[in-house]
């Protein structure tokens, strides 16, 4: 449990069913999943290349998995340590089309009488989650939320309100990342939204989310290179048994990172950039401080990206991670999936 030495970060590893296209034209599987023994394994056999490797994670969910097990196990642990005061992030990690934003948003079912589809994601039903045991407990909170999207090393707000209906690109300002002066960034004049039920932050999602995806077909495959990052504050109040007010700060970041195909075979396996190469500074950051972390080898390199310098008070120290590493099963991913293997069990 948990991970290198004492470091709070969980390794999952999730792997998508053939898609119906996939089925179709019959392509092979290569990878099997073991859920019993927390295994993974890649194998092919052909001529003259041979692989067949095994990984262990801290949990793995087959193609069978419903989105339920993965909020379950994933998530729900996380949730508790938010609403006692500590930051927590999950991070969706592997290479596009193999279900990042299936397991943080969802597969596009809608919300009906504020039931949660089947197929809602890790967002949703971890927005409903503090909710519900907010409201159990009759506490004083405060709740706000922030969606950004990580692109080319510039920020973007996706709440910001759209000031032209024409440009998607004006409506996209890059915003700065600032120090506080107390170790401490904040994003200037990033839009917070103060929430008080479930059913709006579903709609802020939404909003969101379509505004990633308009962006999308606007600028060409963009989200397969950008990360969005969905931030939800806590303030509780509480009093201690001597009768005092205390507020209690928590905070969960839900980070749908960039397809990890953007980041070099050399940089994925060993945690070093070809400067020359490099696309994604942020994804290649990450990979480098959840390595020191684990690693307990000194300087943690957060100031080198944007994502990590965001992160900052989310990872490491007394914060809880979980990586969610997803994979497609087909031959045809094998050299990627890989990758996203070597990637994700380094964390461990
Ligand atoms: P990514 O965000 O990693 O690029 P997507 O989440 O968009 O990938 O998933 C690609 C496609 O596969 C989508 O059509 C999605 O609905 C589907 N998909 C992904 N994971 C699953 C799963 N576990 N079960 C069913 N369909 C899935
Ligand atoms: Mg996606």
């Amino acid at each position: 449990k948990g991970g290198g030495g004492g470091v709070n970060i969980q390794v999952l590893l999730r792997c998508r069913p053939l898609s119906k296209e996939e089925l179709s034209i019959n392509t092979p599987v290569v990878i099997t999943c073991n859920e019993q023994r927390r295994e993974v394994s890649a194998a092919q056999n052909i001529a003259n290349k041979q692989i067949d490797r095994t990984f262990v994670f801290d949990k793995v969910f087959g193609p069978k998995s419903k989105q339920q097990d993965v909020f379950n196990h994933a998530v729900v642990p996380l949730v508790g340590e938010v609403l006692d005061g500590y930051n927590c992030t999950i991070f969706a990690y592997g290479q596009t089309g193999t279900g990042k934003t299936y397991t943080m948003e969802g597969g596009g079912g809608k919300t009906q009488d504020g039931e949660l589809p089947s197929d809602a994601g890790v967002i949703p039903r971890a927005v409903k989650r503090i909710f519900d045991i907010l409201e159990a407990q009759s506490a004083e909170y405060s709740m706000k939320v922030s969606f950004l999207e990580l692109y080319n090393e510039e920020l973007t707000d996706l709440l910001a309100p759209d000031e032209s209906k024409f440009s998607d690109d004006k409506s996209k300002k890059p915003m700065a990342l600032m120090e506080d002066g107390k170790g401490g960034v904040f994003v200037r004049g990033l839009e917070e939204e103060v929430v008080s039920s479930a059913s709006e932050i579903y709609k802020i999602l939404e909003r969101g989310s379509g505004k990633r995806k308009t962006a999308e077909t606007l600028l060409n495959k963009q989200s397969s290179r950008s990360h969005s990052i969905f931030s939800i504050t806590i303030h509780i109040k509480e009093c201690t048994p001597e009768g005092e007010e205390m507020i209690k700060c928590g905070k969960l970041n839900l980070v749908d990172l960039a397809g990890s195909e953007n980041i070099s075979r050399s940089g994925a396996r060993d945690g070093r950039a070809r400067e020359a190469g490099e696309i994604n500074k942020s994804l290649l950051t990450l990979g480098r401080v959840i390595n020191t972390l684990v690693e307990h080898s000194g300087h943690i390199p957060y100031r080198d990206s944007k994502l990590t310098r965001l992160l900052r008070d989310s990872l490491g120290g007394k914060t809880k991670t979980c990586i969610i590493a997803t994979i497609a099963p087909s031959v045809h991913c094998l050299d990627e999936t890989l990758s996203t293997l070597d990637y994700a069990h380094r964390a461990k």
